[in-house]
């Protein structure tokens, strides 16, 4: 049984605002006192009249959470109207400090769902007493790199005004300037891969005993990566359980996602948020059936076709997007490649040129797509069919984004076109084949 929420309301404040904190830490370099406060110079020339939502049957305001204005703000920045499905049902209750367990993909709003939660729970719950460097107040752990950069940018746009600070640590990055920005500037919202982060705890350039709020994001990926001992030895450095706000989100929920719940939560609500579906209706979704020799010239032909602008080609494995990026490459077409053997800086300068057209063609794996929240993307051609029918909804979701339609193309040749049923059956309905046109077909030859 939940407590009632006042309950937990006071029982969550006492705990946030547990009294005196200790006095000097061992070895933790001291940091200026307090929170360096809201923005103000920006907020005060801003209120929230200015930021007009009609209340509409069955939709939910961000007006009506008791958000500080300075957190409207951003959100009205972001252009942000009213609450997707799982905000409005989780932020009732993560904002009264409740943990929750979300099942929810990315493109549902499940990354806005957790930050709002923590700026405001860092914002009504100042600390004005001397804090430490590289002490975090909340945590969020993601699985890959592109998540991490991808919440981390929500994060700072969501914070453009409240005056927190957002830190990230990622493997493969320059490890001295990650240190050096969190010697520089108080920890408040730290976003990272548990790998990295478990070498900084054990570098003690990061502690965990002060996080008041821990989000794990994609928590069976997590799982299927192999990160959950990594992940528990991070969790085993917060408080326990009772004495933080803990939220967690994953696609699925297997018996082993489940078994995490229980040790890491506590008296928590479960969320449960459909598919991708506004995705999948969104996207004109095509399977052609071809031949593995003729894959090649098929995808060459459609990426030089007029309305394909921006596209996302995924494969199955690294070597095969490798070779793919080197084929279109080849072929006269403005490649980038992301998969997890591409080095870090280099991922995040493709996908700049990605974002800004400079690169038409994209070629990635299923976990370093992940993390693609990029909109306008016309096309999304599945060149091999994923194994996991969820990587279907994901992939296909990369398009059709921000109320524009997009279309997905899928290759299903005599290798792997029995992967469509279970793909079908996630779906609730058959998928439909259909001949590639015989123009798409001729050996392609550049231009
Ligand atoms: P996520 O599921 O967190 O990956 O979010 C998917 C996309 O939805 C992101 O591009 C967000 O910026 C956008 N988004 C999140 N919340 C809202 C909202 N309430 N209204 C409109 N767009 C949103």
């Amino acid at each position: 049984m939940s407590e009632a929420p006042q309950q937990q309301a006071a029982r969550d404040s006492d705990n946030k605002q547990a009294g005196p904190r200790r006095g000097r830490r061992g070895g933790r370099r001291r940091r200026g006192g307090g929170n360096r406060g809201a923005n103000d110079s920006a907020s005060v020339a801003w209120s929230l009249e200015q930021f007009q939502v009609e209340p509409q049957a069955g939709k939910q305001r961000f007006h009506d959470l008791e958000l500080p204005d300075v957190v409207m703000h951003g959100i009205a920045d972001l252009g942000f109207e009213y609450c997707s499905p799982i905000q409005a049902q989780s932020l009732p209750y993560t904002l009264r400090g409740n943990d929750v367990v979300g099942k929810a993909q990315t493109g549902t709003g499940k990354t806005a769902a957790f930050l709002i939660t923590i700026i405001d729970d860092l914002l009504k719950h100042p600390i004005d007493h001397e804090r430490y460097a590289g002490e975090a107040r909340a945590l969020i752990i993601a699985p890959t790199r592109e998540l991490v950069m991808q919440i981390a940018d929500d994060a700072r746009a969501l914070n453009k005004y409240t005056g927190l600070n957002v830190h990230t640590l990622v493997g493969g990055m320059d490890y001295d300037k990650q240190r050096r920005h969190l010697d520089e500037k108080l920890c408040d919202i730290l976003v990272a891969t548990p790998g990295r982060l478990i070498d900084f705890c054990g570098s003690k350039d990061v502690y965990l005993d002060r996080v008041e709020v821990l989000v794990i994001d994609e928590a069976d990926r997590m799982l299927d990566m192999g990160f959950i001992p990594q992940v528990r030895r991070i969790v085993r450095q917060t408080p326990r359980k009772e004495e933080r706000q803990t939220l967690l989100f994953s696609a699925t929920f297997t018996p082993e996602v489940v078994s995490l719940v229980e040790q890491w939560t506590q008296d928590s609500t479960t969320i449960e948020i459909e598919p991708d579906r506004i995705a999948t209706d969104s996207v004109t979704q095509k399977v052609y059936i071809t031949q593995t020799r003729n894959k090649r010239d098929l995808l060459a032909n459609i990426l030089r076709s007029e309305e394909v602008e921006s596209v996302i080609v995924f494969a199955n494995r690294r070597d095969q997007c490798r070779h793919l990026q080197e084929f279109l490459g080849k072929a006269g077409f403005s490649v980038g490649l992301l998969s997890g053997e591409v080095a870090q800086n280099k991922r995040v300068r493709t996908l700049d040129d990605f974002k800004s057209g400079k690169i038409k063609v994209l070629v990635a794996t299923d976990v370093a797509g992940r993390g693609i929240h990029i909109d306008g993307i016309s096309h999304v051609i599945n060149f091999t069919l994923p194994e996991e029918p969820e990587d279907y909804v994901h992939r296909i979701g990369r398009t059709g984004r921000a109320g524009k339609t997009g279309t997905s193309i899928s290759f299903a040749c005599e290798d792997d076109a029995f992967l469509l049923e279970p793909i079908g059956e996630l779906l609730g309905e058959k998928v439909e084949c259909e001949q590639p046109p015989e123009e798409l077909l001729v050996e392609y030859r550049a231009t």
